[in-house]
């Protein structure tokens, strides 16, 4: 039987931050080293802090039991699209977990996702494909969290908050909690800056900032 191939998507930035904690998991599960590669659409370098970085066009005629990817890029349009290529492809999605992270009672998360060392996830909480929470980062319990959603490091998301897709949370923002029957909604696509506070309800493809947090109108 021939070995699966793992890669991590994006060998810059994101893709250099997510390479050691899959590395890890992989190591945990007995798989051999040279079974894990970066896959960049123009690779930086043949080999990127120790890895080989393989074009897509080669990972796909890799011999492999399964070509299993993690997006590692922060743009959640580009993960969609790349997503949607994958998938086309046959390639299936893994997810990427640090070895500390904490996650309690009654916690659904989708495929592909990046959690990062330090990220806690509480309970009775729903998240879709493709979820990066970086570094520091938490969902408290009670939260509904859609596709492609992106938590920058050390973002804070407190008891029955809904997050729809695409939404961008700068790091070291706070979402303040909303009730049950009542969330505070992030709305598709919007982007809260960085350390802000957020107190209401964001509006679709809106961005805020600030504390209190309002509307960013570009001048
Ligand atoms: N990239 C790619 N295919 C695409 C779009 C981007 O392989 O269709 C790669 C790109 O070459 C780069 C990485 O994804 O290496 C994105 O890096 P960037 O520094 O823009 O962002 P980050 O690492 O923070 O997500």
């Amino acid at each position: 039987m021939i070995a699966d191939l793992f890669a991590v998507y994006g060998a810059s930035g994101c893709g250099r931050g997510v390479m050691p904690i899959a590395e890890q998991q992989l190591r945990r599960l007995g798989v051999p080293a040279e079974r894990l590669v970066f896959v960049d659409d123009r690779p930086p370098a043949a080999v990127v802090n120790g890895r080989r970085v393989l074009t897509y066009r080669d990972f796909l005629a890799s011999s492999a039991g399964r070509h299993q990817v993690v997006l590692a890029i922060a743009d959640a349009g580009l993960r969609e699209t790349l997503a949607q290529r994958c998938r086309d492809d046959g390639v299936e999605f893994w997810s990427v977990r640090a070895a500390n992270v904490v996650v309690m009672d009654d916690v659904e998360v989708g495929e592909g996702a990046i959690l990062s060392p330090f990220v806690t996830l509480t309970s009775n909480i729903r998240i879709g494909r493709h979820f990066h929470a970086n570094l520091y980062s938490y969902v408290e319990h009670d939260c509904i969290v859609g596709d492609f959603v992106t938590f920058a490091p050390g973002a804070k998301c407190n008891g029955n908050i809904v997050i729809e897709d695409h939404a961008y949370i700068g790091s070291g923002a706070v979402l303040k909690q909303g009730r049950p029957g009542r969330p505070l909604v992030i709305g598709r696509g919007a982007v809260v800056g960085m350390g802000a506070v957020v107190t209401k309800d964001v509006a679709p493809g809106t961005t805020v900032v600030g504390n209190p947090a309002k509307l960013l109108v570009k001048v």
